[in-house]
């Protein structure tokens, strides 16, 4: 008889974005497998008896790696009645989340979902800037600055030229010159207002302000993880202007106790 394997969101850092069934699921596991984007605060929060498998070295790799996690959680719930999948902001953005749940589903696991706040909401939220706004925004789209395996960047480009849409990358760091190319190739203005933020609602949170046009000279003042926030809705955070390409600010959060 399997036990039940928890899929859950950790949020982008902060521990007070824990939903309150992560932090009870947490407080009460015996089992955690965890990835590399959960913090320390995070990780305090789990019950200090639980059995820790860290696969933060080998997610994000290929196929047969995400194949070890796989085989990790089935024999985790064959031994454990609650085991959690624990992943950085939401299980279903960019998380492999699915692929753990069909895999489960496949082995007659049973599984649940507790779904996190991802990094683009955290992002948003923390630096003030909403993702939809009247009159600026219509939209918003999460998309993926980086294919498994080393596969070029092949997006349609033109769906993503709509300077009504806000667009949010993730895992971008590297890619953010070939990102910023394409998007002004493909009609979007040099002047679209991007926002840069790094470790987004923890204590050593980065960000910074810049046109697409001067994205690719500044993206090498950030290291991963980082989101790109490209759209007219970031010009409304106070400091747009005044804080423009190569002035980066540096703004350090408390972090609250869990
Ligand atoms: N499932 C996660 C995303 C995993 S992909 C979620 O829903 O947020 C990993 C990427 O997420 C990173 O490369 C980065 O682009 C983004 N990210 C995650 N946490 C972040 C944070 N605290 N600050 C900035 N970007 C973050």
């Amino acid at each position: 008889m399997n036990g039940k394997v928890y899929l859950v969101g950790a949020g982008p850092g902060d521990p007070e974005l824990l939903t309150l069934r992560a932090l009870r699921l947490l407080q009460n596991a015996t089992a955690v497998v965890h990835d590399r984007l959960v913090g320390k605060g995070i990780m305090n929060c789990i019950n200090p008896q639980a059995e820790l498998h860290d696969v933060g070295k080998i997610a994000g790799c290929n196929a047969s790696m995400q194949e070890t996690i796989h085989r990790t959680l089935r024999m985790l719930a064959s031994d454990h009645s609650c085991v959690i999948r624990l992943k950085g902001g939401d299980p279903f953005i960019f998380g492999r989340g699915g692929e753990e749940l069909l895999y489960l589903r496949r082995h007659d696991i049973h599984a649940e979902i507790v779904p996190g706040i991802t990094a683009a909401t955290g992002c948003a939220a923390s630096l003030g800037i909403p993702l939809t706004h009247r009159g600026l925004a219509t939209s918003v789209r999460f998309i993926t600055g980086h294919l498994r395996d080393k596969q070029s960047l092949a997006l349609d480009w033109s769906s993503l030229a709509d300077p009504s849409c806000t667009l949010v990358f993730y895992m971008a760091v590297s890619n953010t010159r070939h990102i910023a190319h394409a998007l002004l190739g493909h009609g979007r203005s040099g002047d679209t207002p991007v926002a840069l933020v790094q470790n987004a609602t923890l204590s050593n949170q980065r960000w910074g302000f810049t046109t697409l046009a001067d994205l690719p000279s500044a993206i090498q003042a950030f290291t991963p993880p980082a989101l790109l926030l490209i759209g007219k809705v970031v010009q409304l955070h106070p400091h747009y202007a005044t804080s423009l390409v190569s002035r980066f600010v540096d703004q350090v959060q408390p972090c609250p106790q869990p």
